[in-house]
C-alpha cells in the first residue's frame, strides 16, 4: 500500500507523494514552505475521504497565504471539481499553475494524461483550447477528451489563471 510523504523540492515547493488518506500529516507544511507556497501534487496517487478531512483541516492554516497548486495529476484535478474546498477558502483560492489534461489518439484508441501549463490553455472558458500534443506512441496529434470541458468551473472559480 501507498504510504505518504512531502519534502521540499529543489524549486522550493514542498511536494507530495503517495496516497492522501488517515495516515497523510500536514502539520509541516507551513513551517517547510514559504509565502507564497508552492504545493507539488505530481507524486499524489489518490486521495480518499479521510485524506479530504485532513486536507481541508491543513486548508484552514493558509490564512492570506497565496498558494500555488503544481502538476496536479488527474484524481485530484477530479476530486478539486468534486469539492471545490480542496482548492482553498472562497476568498483565497489556489491557483493552479499546472495540471493532467486527458487527451486521445483516434489511431492508438488509447488515452493520455498529460501537464499542460495553465497558460498553455486558451479561452475563454466555455470555449477552451487546450495545447497540442502528440501520441507518445505513433506521433498523431491528440484530441482533448471531452471531460476537459469541466475545468470551465475552475476558471470561473477563479483557480485556473487561462491565456486569453
Ligand atoms: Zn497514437
Amino acid at each position: 500500500m501507498a504510504g505518504f510523504a512531502l519534502r521540499k523540492d529543489k524549486n522550493g515547493a514542498v511536494a507530495f507523494v503517495g496516497f492522501f488518506d488517515e495516515r497523510a500529516d500536514f502539520s509541516p507544511v507551513m513551517d517547510l514552505g514559504g509565502n507564497p507556497l508552492a504545493l507539488n501534487f505530481r507524486g499524489v496517487v489518490g486521495i480518499n475521504s479521510l485524506g479530504v478531512g485532513k486536507y481541508l483541516d491543513f486548508v484552514e492554516l493558509w490564512d492570506e497565504r497565496k498558494v500555488f497548486y503544481d502538476e496536479c495529476p488527474q484524481q485530484l484535478v477530479d476530486a478539486f471539481l468534486m469539492l471545490p474546498a480542496l482548492l482553498g477558502p472562497e476568498d483565497n483560492t489556489a491557483e493552479i499553475r499546472s495540471l493532467a489534461v486527458p487527451y486521445r489518439c483516434a489511431k492508438c484508441q488509447d488515452t493520455f494524461s498529460i501537464m499542460v501549463r495553465a497558460d498553455e490553455i486558451r479561452g475563454p472558458a466555455q470555449i477552451m483550447t487546450f495545447p497540442a500534443r502528440v501520441c507518445p506512441k505513433c506521433n498523431a496529434f491528440l484530441k482533448v477528451e471531452p471531460i476537459a470541458e469541466d475545468f470551465a468551473v475552475l476558471v470561473e472559480q477563479g483557480a485556473l489563471k487561462i491565456g486569453k
